[in-house]
């Protein structure tokens, strides 16, 4: 008989106070860039924040879509380049923070001033089946860039305006990357 082998996944779901002026930096900065995706065929808008080891600036994408559709750049793909085309192929994420939601959907949450927040949660800490995590195309971009530390947080808040947290480990748990070509 096959052996079976097991991994747990889990996440969080974060009330505001739990949250480390980084988290609110990155979440808010996925928030305003969010605001400039092009998404006419989808409609989904995402954005996405990243903080990374090396430095203290935060990188941010958006989607970009294209009537060929193929050509569509993703929020976090574009977040990761952007810090690589900054830092090096030697930049190494701390970590990524995702807002996404259809267009039109407004996100019950707001950046008044530096670091305050007005959120007006439909039910409070709303509970969400599972965190918003990139797609898969997106997860591999981050794995690539985590120096192969499975404990980089995604941070992402939900169209329900849920703040959720994960890492690419348990977003992302059976992951094939550099070391699997023997780079380390
Ligand atoms: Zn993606």
């Amino acid at each position: 008989m096959a052996e079976e082998k097991t991994k747990t996944v889990k996440f969080s779901i974060l009330e505001p106070d739990e949250l480390s002026d980084e988290d609110m930096r990155l979440l808010e900065a996925a928030y305003e860039v969010r605001k400039n995706a092009q998404a006419p065929y989808s409609h989904y808008l995402v954005g996405a924040a990243v903080k990374t080891w090396n430095s203290d600036e935060i990188f941010t994408g958006c989607n970009v879509e294209r009537a060929s559709y193929t050509q569509t750049t993703h929020a976090e793909q574009s977040a990761v380049d952007a810090a690589v085309k900054k830092i090096g192929p030697k930049m190494k994420l701390k970590k990524v923070a995702i807002v996404s939601a259809p267009e039109g959907v407004e996100i019950p949450i707001s950046f008044v001033e530096d670091l305050e927040w007005t959120i007006q949660f439909a039910h409070p800490f709303d509970p969400v089946d599972q965190p918003n995590v990139p797609c898969g195309h997106c997860m591999q971009i981050i794995w690539e860039n985590c120096g192969g530390d499975d404990s980089v947080e995604l941070l992402a808040i939900h169209q329900s305006g849920s703040i959720t947290k994960t890492t690419i480990g348990d977003a992302f748990p059976w992951k094939f990357g550099p070391r699997d070509l023997g780079i380390e």
